[in-house]
């Protein structure tokens, strides 16, 4: 079951991630926006591991911890969609060790605040491309009795096809929609850093 130490152990490697991936993220960004995601995402998780020290009810509390530190130290878009994920994920797991079930239905919960949010459809090239698949290979995977480490896996998996898919999708929705066509033949950064992000709560979970 995945737990408070599953939680920190997430963090830990997602802060890892975004600084082992902050140049790749912040090429991605300049191709088609400003250029800032890879600082931007370096930023927030570096400072959500170093509140890893506090004491934890349970896994829930890591994640609403990473919410509100996303929320405060990272601007843009990323922030408040990463933010309000990470919420709406702590809300749905609680503090109770997860199970397969449990931990589908807080991804569900977390695409469901992102979209909520940022208003984006499957196919607008955002981060929506990748959570939405990894939702439901997760789902599916749940419902087969997969592992909670299965589950994430297959929604890590997922998700980067979901990341390779908008190569070709024109931007609709962020700063890459302001180059219209030519946001086509680049890949989103905020999917790619999703990909990052679920790969690590996997490896986590292994
Ligand atoms: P900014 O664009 O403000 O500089 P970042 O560069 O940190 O913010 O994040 C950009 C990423 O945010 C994009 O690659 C995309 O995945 C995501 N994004 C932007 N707008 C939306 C939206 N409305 N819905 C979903 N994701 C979005
Ligand atoms: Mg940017
Ligand atoms: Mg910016």
């Amino acid at each position: 079951a995945l737990d408070t130490a599953w939680a920190v152990r997430w963090v830990r490697a997602a802060a890892d991630a975004m600084a082992e991936h902050r140049r790749e993220l912040i090429d991605l960004d300049r191709a088609i926006g400003d250029g800032d995601h890879g600082e931007n995402m370096d930023r927030g998780f570096s400072a959500a591991r170093e509140k890893l020290e506090e004491e934890f009810a349970g896994p829930g509390a890591v994640l609403k911890m990473v919410a509100m530190t996303l929320m405060s130290k990272v601007g843009g878009a990323a922030g408040p969609l990463y933010g309000t994920a990470f919420l709406r994920a702590a809300t749905s797991l609680g503090d109770a060790d997860a199970s397969a079930e449990a931990v589908a239905a807080a991804l569900t919960a977390a695409r469901d605040g992102v979209v909520s949010r940022g208003k984006a459809e499957v196919g607008d090239a955002t981060m929506v491309d990748a959570w939405t698949p990894a939702v439901d290979a997760a789902t599916q995977a749940a419902s087969a009795g997969d592992s909670p480490a299965a589950v994430l896996a297959a929604a890590a998996d997922a998700a980067q096809t979901g990341a390779e898919s908008t190569d070709e999708l024109q931007a609709r929705k962020g700063r890459a929609s302001y180059l219209g066509e030519r946001s086509v033949g680049h890949r989103d950064p905020g999917a790619v850093s999703t990909v990052l992000l679920l790969r690590a709560a996997a490896d986590a979970a292994a």
